[in-house]
């Protein structure tokens, strides 16, 4: 699999699932921007890292995805840099979790902005770079929270539920374009994120780490096992080859069968 001459945007690519997007394109060969928040020193680590290892290319831009401003200028800096966007992987994402009487107004709304306003913005601005090469590829990261609703994330289930509707509708629009949109719905993935709940959790519930894992984090996910970031990133990969090129308006569930239920 090759995605040699290929460039890519990946939003939200400073930690996490965005950073084994960016690690797995530039393995298949395709030039990256990474973005995100951080800690400078550690983005300009990853980013010459994957540079060294991958011998591809590699750019950070600080865009921050409340800001469309920002964001049509990571996508033109992008294209101006590498000479194009071949494929735009939407995956920055915040959550908050309160009732919806409850729910500040300006979590709702830095949660629409991120989850599901930057993708639009970011796709405005990538869709005439693909559409001018005949070849395009753009996924999204989702969750099983686009097709089902967990209570107290009414921000988060809403916008995961519009990336969706977002996808669909860019994928009937561009069908015959040679650009492919989809998106990715993971379960619980095992980020840092996840990890640094377990502790507390054992303790205010009084349980073992194992119980933890299994009753508390993965109630809802019938293989008891976390997705790996990696898995995430293999499938992102393989959408951006020529062999899923009649993958187009889809939602690929990566959630161990909760949604089967
Ligand atoms: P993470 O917190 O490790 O990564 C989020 C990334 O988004 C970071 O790089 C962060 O800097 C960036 N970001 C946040 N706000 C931003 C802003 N305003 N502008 C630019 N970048 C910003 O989280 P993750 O678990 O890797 O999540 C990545 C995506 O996967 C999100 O869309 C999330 O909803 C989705 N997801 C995660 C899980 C999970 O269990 N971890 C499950 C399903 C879906």
């Amino acid at each position: 699999m090759t995605l040699n001459a290929k460039a890519a945007v990946v939003t939200g690519s400073t930690s996490g699932i965005g950073l084994a997007y960016a690690r797995a394109l530039a393995a298949a060969g395709a030039d990256v921007m990474i973005n995100g928040f951080g800690e400078l020193a550690q983005i300009e680590r990853e980013r010459a890292g994957i540079e060294r290892e991958f011998s591809v290319r590699c750019l950070y831009s600080p865009a921050d995805m409340t800001r469309p401003d920002e964001i049509a200028a990571m996508i033109d800096g992008a294209a101006a840099a590498f000479g194009s966007v071949d494929i735009l992987i939407n995956n920055a994402g915040v959550q908050f979790v309160a009732p919806i009487e409850d729910f500040p107004v300006e979590k709702w709304d830095q949660i629409v902005a991120i989850n599901l306003s930057a993708a639009f913005h970011a796709m405005r601005a990538a869709i005439p770079h693909m559409k001018a090469k005949g070849w395009g590829r753009i996924v999204s990261t989702a969750s099983a929270h686009s097709l089902v609703a967990s209570p107290f994330k009414a921000a988060y289930v809403a916008a995961k539920h519009g990336l969706l509707g977002l996808t669909k509708t860019a994928a009937l629009e561009l069908a015959t374009a040679g650009v492919t949109v989809n998106c990715i719905s993971p379960g619980y993935v095992w980020t840092p994120l996840v990890e640094n709940q377990i502790p507390d959790t054992m303790k205010a519930r009084g349980l073992t780490r194992e119980a933890v894992i299994a009753d508390v984090l993965l109630a809802a996910q019938p293989t008891k096992q976390f997705v790996q970031p990696s898995e995430v990133a293999a499938m992102a990969v393989f959408l951006c080859s020529d062999a899923a090129k009649q993958i187009t308006g889809a939602n690929i569930s990566m959630d161990g069968g909760w949604t089967a239920a």
